[in-house]
């Protein structure tokens, strides 16, 4: 079911990693709030299975199967993109992958390309070549020409030992995005990234009660009546940076975390 208001209608959004967690989420509530959604993830099934999903709401949605961290599959992405759409108003950089529990002393060298070329080079591989494109997309004068949102981490704020190349990752689109804002201002075009706590989704896996016990150790939440967030909890912010509720705001990273503060 649509939401009443629709506030997002006549918008065309991508949203990276959509086949699973916060992707799905912020694709399902894009698509309520009225926009047109395409979904990408590496992997076909899950891409289409958030599509079907979608198409309740009745609104345009499509899937594009793509590596986001590989240059070439971008640029064929961008094609694909514009043959069926005929402008982007809202991109959402989500796909990434976790972290894998190395000491920096002993991680081998392909972990940490890794991180940096999943989560932080798709990044700047998506805002380079559909940047380029959004700029020169019309708008109303006066009007915010684009959004972009990409997904860090409350970790990419603070450092763990165990999290170096996931952290250091996600400490760089906070970075890309401050540098990002300040080139595309010009453009009216804002880009602020999300840094999201500890949220239920696969990449995250089981919440057990001794990972809880060692998250609530490090960082306590503040809220106690939930330690743990849902993917909607961070669909609602990306929904607010979607929205013209946040056209004053740009270069930021908002963390959403239940109250871990990750001073
Ligand atoms: P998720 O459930 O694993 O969803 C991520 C999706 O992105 C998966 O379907 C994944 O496919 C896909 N993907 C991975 N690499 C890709 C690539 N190169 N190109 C296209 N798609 C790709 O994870 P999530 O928890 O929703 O995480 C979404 C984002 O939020 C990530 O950037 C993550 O770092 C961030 N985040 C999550 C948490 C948390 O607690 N869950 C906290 C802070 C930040 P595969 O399953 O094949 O990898």
């Amino acid at each position: 079911m649509t939401c009443e208001d629709e506030r997002l209608r006549g918008k065309h959004a991508l949203i990276t990693g959509a086949g699973s967690g916060i992707g799905k989420a912020i694709a399902l509530r894009f698509a309520r709030e009225g926009a047109e959604v395409v979904v990408n993830d590496i992997k076909k099934e899950a891409a289409e299975s958030t599509v079907d999903e979608l198409k309740e709401f009745g609104h345009e949605c499509f899937a594009i199967v793509a590596d986001v961290s590989d240059s070439d599959q971008v640029q064929r992405m961008v094609k694909e993109y514009y043959s069926k759409f005929p402008s982007l108003e809202i991109l959402v950089n989500n796909a990434g992958i976790g972290g894998s529990m190395n000491r920096v002393v002993s991680m081998p060298d392909e972990i940490w390309d890794r991180a940096m070329k999943i989560n932080l080079r798709s990044v700047f591989l998506m805002c380079k070549y559909f940047g380029k494109l959004m700029i020169k997309q019309d708008a109303p004068e006066g009007q915010v020409r684009g959004k972009i949102i990409n997904m860090s981490s409350a970790r990419g704020k603070k450092g763990r030992a165990n999290f170096a190349e996931y952290a250091a990752s996600k400490a760089g689109i906070v970075s890309l995005t401050q540098s990002l804002a300040l080139e595309m201002g010009k453009h009216r075009i804002t880009v602020n990234c999300i840094c999201p706590g500890v949220i239920h989704t696969p990449m995250y896996g089981p919440v057990t009660a001794e990972a809880l016990a060692s998250a609530n150790q490090i960082e306590p939440p503040c809220l106690d009546y939930k330690p743990v967030g849902d993917p909607e909890d961070i669909a609602n912010v990306a929904f607010f940076l979607a929205s013209s509720d946040s056209d004053y705001m740009t270069g930021q990273s908002l963390m959403v975390t239940g109250g871990r503060l990750f001073v």
